[in-house]
């Protein structure tokens, strides 16, 4: 059986294990902001600050040096795009884009961070008092109203 588990992960990649690809593919649920052909955006599950969002490319890369430039380019258009969404709805005050490589990645499938910052609640004192940040469920509620 593990043999069988090695060959599969050989022809398919080692992405078969990858909980992002899970998410693009419906078997673990999220809360999606944004989705077209190339990339889906949906909430971070453990947020930084309120609204904070990642976007991933459809298709499994795991880091920036493995990305392609085409791809890249559709998640940068797509930051543009979300990043009007969040300034409209929640009425931050300026978000930040980071994007963790290396021993600082956790999910080896590429992301980029935005992070939403308020000046009523400076982002050093969010990570250090999560208790201030809500629930991501009520931020897509806010994301989602008309
Ligand atoms: P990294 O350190 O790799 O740049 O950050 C990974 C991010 O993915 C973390 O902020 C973490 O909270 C988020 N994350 C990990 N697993 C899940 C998940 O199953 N769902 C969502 N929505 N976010 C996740
Ligand atoms: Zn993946």
């Amino acid at each position: 059986m593990t043999k069988l588990i090695t060959f599969v992960k050989i022809v398919l990649g080692d992405n078969m294990e990858c909980i992002f690809c899970k998410i693009i593919k419906g078997e673990i649920p999220c809360f999606k902001i944004y989705e077209d052909n190339d990339v889906l955006a949906f909430l971070d599950i453990n947020p930084d600050s309120d609204g904070h969002t990642l976007i991933i490319p459809k298709k499994h890369f795991a880091d920036l040096d493995d990305i392609d430039l085409n791809t890249l380019s559709k998640i940068n258009e797509a930051a543009k795009h979300i990043k009007n969404i969040l300034e409209n709805k929640l009425k931050c005050d300026g978000i930040s884009l980071l994007q963790n490589n290396g021993c600082v990645q956790d999910v080896k499938h590429y992301h980029l961070h935005l992070k939403p910052n308020y000046k009523n609640k400076q982002s050093i004192e969010i990570l250090k008092h999560k208790e201030f940040i809500s629930n991501p469920k009520d931020i897509y509620e806010k994301l989602k109203e008309n």
